[in-house]
């Protein structure tokens, strides 16, 4: 696999693209994604009569030949894949599954709100869905950005981002059971990284799937990018890391980094980081009213390098600002030039 890599330095401690068993017919399949992550998991459940895809990477050259590497090292056929579940609509985690179930003709599951939110990947709208949230950006200090999207020629991110059609996906919801290869998986929502992610947990030995919600090392970005998604995403992911932390799970599936096994313990490091950057925040504003963009860079201290990282970051401290305004903690005041300020309640 040594041609799949990226060629960019590595750090000590990043992942590999690599294949492996982690558990009992259970494939982590790891392959690059141009973004600071790096890379993205896909699992590969292996059962008599076939596979599941759980995610489906992007599709630029180097994670294509990591896929086709994983997959000849798993002994694993695309004829032979049968479903693909897609636990988020970030472009990392959908991006070959146009083409994967075009070859397979597999059943594809996805959460109704992501799902309506790739058809916007499918109808090429995100252009335009990118200029109203440029201007959200705006009303919070942060100067217009550029994204990811519009350096890369337009036909290639085609080949980078491709999902099926909405009438080749199959919505499920929260608490809905999916029976993949004769074994049943609780499907559970857990609004917070995404409006409309999904984890999947299973009962008979402990497995969870944790898509991009609970994470080893570093903590999911939880943001509000638009006036258009839920308002309050750090409630809901809070709620959400509550929903899963007394599930008997055995072991973590994340969606980066390595398989955990205290999933309890995770969600309550996650938790108590959420609310330390929350009191770091109130002491700033405390000292006077401010606009997100104003206090991501104070937080973040010069690591808001790429517009990706800004947006990201800002997006993230609007969340904390919305979440203690909903609390009571914070109100917001404007500018004449219509810039949001957070002030003490
Ligand atoms: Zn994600
Ligand atoms: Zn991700």
């Amino acid at each position: 696999m040594q041609n799949a890599l990226p060629e960019r330095p590595r750090r000590a401690d990043e992942p590999l693209p690599e294949a492996r068993e982690v558990a009992f017919h259970i494939w982590k399949i790891t392959v690059p994604i141009p973004f600071p992550l790096r890379t993205v998991n896909m699992y590969a459940l292996v059962g008599e009569d076939g596979w599941v895809l759980i995610d489906a990477g992007m599709g630029t050259p180097d994670a294509r030949a990591a896929l086709q590497a994983g997959l000849e090292r798993a002994n694993l056929r695309i004829e032979n894949l049968r479903a693909i579940v897609l636990t988020h609509h970030h472009p990392d985690h959908v991006g070959m599954s146009g083409e994967l179930q075009e070859k397979s003709g597999a059943k594809v599951y996805m959460h109704s709100i992501d799902e309506a939110a790739i058809q916007i990947l499918w109808a090429h709208a995100m252009p335009q869905r990118f200029g109203r949230v440029s201007k959200f950006f705006l009303q919070h200090g942060l100067p217009q950005t550029q994204l990811w999207l519009s350096h890369v020629e337009p036909r290639a991110v085609d080949d980078i981002i491709r999902v099926p059609p909405h009438a080749a996906i199959t919505v499920v919801e929260d608490g809905e059971e999916l029976e993949l290869l004769g074994e049943r998986y609780r499907v559970i929502w857990t609004p917070g990284h995404s409006d409309g992610q999904i984890c999947l947990f299973r009962p008979r030995d402990g497995v969870f799937l944790a898509a991009d919600h609970v994470l080893p090392r570093i903590t999911p970005n939880i943001g509000l990018y638009s006036p258009h998604d839920r308002p309050n995403p750090l409630e809901d992911y809070l709620a959400s890391l509550i929903k899963v932390a007394d599930l008997p799970a055995t072991i973590v599936l994340p969606g980066h980094g390595e398989p955990l096994a205290d999933l309890k313990g995770r969600t309550s490091e996650i938790t108590y980081h959420h609310q330390e950057r929350e009191a770091e925040l109130l002491t700033m504003i405390q000292q006077q009213p401010q606009h997100a963009y104003q206090l991501a860079e104070q937080l973040f201290q010069g690591r808001l390098k790429s517009d990706e990282a800004r947006r990201m970051g800002v997006a993230e401290v609007i969340a904390h600002l919305e979440h203690m305004r909903y609390n009571g903690l914070l109100k917001q005041e404007r500018t004449q030039d219509d810039i949001i300020l957070y002030a003490i309640a």
